[in-house]
């Protein structure tokens, strides 16, 4: 059995076991989120002992060099020491510049950092209230248009962060953001090259930044937005969406509910987003998509598109797993 060295004590890994799971059965306080390696909350480094491949798998090179690995995903396969990064190397302060209703329960969150960030449109960071609250936030802004980050976020009833950017925080606070990561953004290289954009609820922050990087990259390839809610409140931007793809000839934008309302604008559709779209694309061979948002439909979609022809490498996809 490993043993896993954090601060002063040694604990055995039960076999299976990740360092995360280890950790927090010892009541150590580890940041965490999704479990699943995809939300980088529980950023660690290895100070002796081998880190297993997967552990590191989404890493930028230069954090694989200095030994960060992601604790929830890691299975020691020997003996590891390990201690929480210094976090201060990995976050920079900002200034919320503005807070906006986009919709019931929807804001959007403008915050200025000192230094430009280096980003790709799409990619997602951690906001941190403090040392112990962070939460992942997709961007929604487009490097070199936009002289903010923005966020769209959900609020959560008595979720911890969101109640915090609802009731408490206000333009002026500081704010601290951990460095973008993640491969859901648009790649130059191939314009004509269809894309499918598929988000629901504030899986529209991410598509919102793509999109308009293909458009202002020269994008000629068509680009099918669909934009999942409950109900047409959901559906928030949709007069600038509509606007949007008035303007641009290969931009088409679907808006979707699965439960429609009197008086509605019409170019909303009712129903199962997944059937929606396997309607209107359906042979998606050959096309780049990005799903984000919910889970289960992000999971959903993923095996849908990829069972009617598309290459899985032509997926991206950002899950928003909560805990
Ligand atoms: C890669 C990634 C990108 C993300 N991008 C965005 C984004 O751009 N905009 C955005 O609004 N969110 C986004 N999220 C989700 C976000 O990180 C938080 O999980 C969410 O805002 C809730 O945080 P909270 O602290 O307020 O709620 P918590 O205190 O964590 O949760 C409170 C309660 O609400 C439940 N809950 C939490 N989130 C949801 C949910 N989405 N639906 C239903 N129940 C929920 C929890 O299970 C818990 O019971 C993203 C997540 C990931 C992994």
């Amino acid at each position: 059995m490993a043993q896993l060295k954090y601060k002063d004590s040694i604990y055995p890994v039960t076999t299976g076991s990740s360092v995360l799971e280890t950790l927090l059965e010892h009541g150590q306080a580890i940041p965490n989120n999704c479990r699943a390696g995809a939300c980088h909350s529980c950023l660690m480094q290895a100070t002796s002992g081998n880190v297993p491949d997967a552990a590191q798998k989404g890493l930028k090179d230069s954090h694989k060099a200095r030994d960060f690995f992601l604790a929830c995903v890691c299975k020691p396969e020997e003996d590891m020491e390990v201690c929480l990064p210094d976090i201060e190397q990995l976050k920079f302060p900002a200034k919320v510049s503005q807070i906006t209703k986009l919709s019931n329960d929807v804001v959007e969150l403008k915050i200025k950092t000192q230094q430009p960030v280096d980003y790709f449109a799409g990619q997602f960071v951690t906001l941190w209230r403090d040392d112990e609250l962070g939460r992942n936030y997709s961007l929604a802004s487009l490097p070199g248009v936009d002289d903010e980050l923005i966020f769209h976020i959900r609020l959560i009833p008595n979720g911890q962060f969101t109640s915090w950017v609802a009731n408490e925080l206000k333009v002026g606070d500081e704010i601290f953001v951990q460095e973008p990561v993640g491969d859901c953004f648009y790649t130059q290289g191939n314009p004509e090259q269809n894309l499918l954009l598929i988000g629901t609820g504030t899986g529209l922050a991410p598509l919102f930044g793509i999109f308009r990087d293909a458009i202002q990259s020269g994008h000629s390839g068509e680009i099918h937005l669909f934009h999942g809610g409950l109900n047409p409140s959901g559906l928030y931007l949709h007069d600038m969406l509509s606007a949007f793809a008035e303007q641009h000839s290969n931009f088409y934008y679907h808006p979707c509910v699965l439960k429609a309302e009197e008086g509605m604008a019409k170019n909303i559709v009712e129903g199962d987003l997944s059937k929606i779209v396997s309607q209107l694309i359906d042979k998606p061979a050959g096309w780049k998509s990005y799903l984000c948002g919910d889970p289960e439909i992000v999971k959903k979609l993923r095996k849908q598109i990829f069972m009617a022809g598309s290459n899985m490498n032509d997926i991206y996809s950002d899950p928003f797993v909560y805990t």
